[in-house]
């Protein structure tokens, strides 16, 4: 079967032949980290997944398979390493598996756009990328790096999200919160455990960290804000929000075709 977008179900030559097509090879990091007990580990990588095979809808992109582990989990951004599964990269390790896979997939495509789901991975990939770069190998190559896909909207955009859920929490405590919970209920229901959704949040989350963490800072759950509020219905037009401004950005930034 030729145009199939999965990196991983694909035969080299139909991988060459996407390449020398000018698809985008379309790679997303995240993390193997805990979202609270109603969600899994994985969501950090599955769901930049998912958008991107809707991506593939729209653009040529062929997706590798993704990053599984992420830089360190932070306390107040998603509940620090003491949980069972969180499952984490130093930074220097992260770098170079980026700057190893990057290099690696420029010998097969021109077009490379990397998505972070992770808050804890910004700043990493830029970084392995300009060491990919540093090693040579890649005339001819661009890269684009979506460090924080929220960068995508203005605030009143998603507004919608959270008129009936008390405000926004702020990016940091948005984890295994109403967004990822919104998301997985449209993309993944089946990992959903629904009876288990609960609102929580960390006693104290104040603007600096500390390490060793106190204990307020880390909500026994792991869900940093509320969930409850999340739903399908929110997550479908928040994937369709991303996928077309993801969508636009590799059109925009890389020239990407449309879809085979
Ligand atoms: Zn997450």
């Amino acid at each position: 079967m030729t145009g199939a977008p999965l990196m991983a179900e694909m035969t080299w030559p139909e991988i060459e032949a996407a390449g020398r097509a000018g698809a985008v090879a379309l790679w997303s990091v995240g993390s193997t980290e805990q979202h609270g007990p109603h969600l899994p580990v994985s969501v950090d990588h599955l769901l930049p997944v998912e958008l991107s095979l809707r991506i593939a809808e729209h653009v040529h992109v062929v997706i590798p398979p993704p990053q599984p582990f992420g830089n360190r989990s932070h306390p107040l951004s998603g509940g620090g390493q003491g949980f069972p599964g969180t499952t984490s990269l130093r930074a220097s390790t992260l770098i170079t598996v980026v700057r190893d896979v990057v290099g690696e997939l420029a010998r097969t495509f021109d077009r490379i756009a990397l998505v972070n789901w992770h808050a804890e991975n910004v700043n990493l990939l830029y970084e392995g990328v300009e060491l990919a770069r540093e090693s040579g190998g890649m005339d001819g190559v661009t890269v684009l790096v979506v460090d924080r896909v929220w960068n995508a909207f203005a605030d009143a955009e998603l507004d919608f999200l959270f008129a009936d859920a008390g405000g926004f929490p702020g990016w940091a405590a948005e984890h295994a919160a109403l967004v990822e919970t919104s998301l997985m209920l449209a993309l993944r229901p089946d990992l959903v455990r629904e009876e288990r959704i609960a609102d929580d949040a960390a006693a104290d989350s104040p603007f600096y960290e500390l390490l060793p963490a106190p204990p307020s800072h880390v909500p026994v759950s792991g869900v940093l804000a509320r969930a409850s509020k999340g739903s399908r219905e929110k997550g479908e037009r928040l994937a369709a929000m991303l996928v077309e401004r993801l969508a636009g950005a590799l059109r925009d930034g890389l020239g990407a075709p449309p879809a085979p």
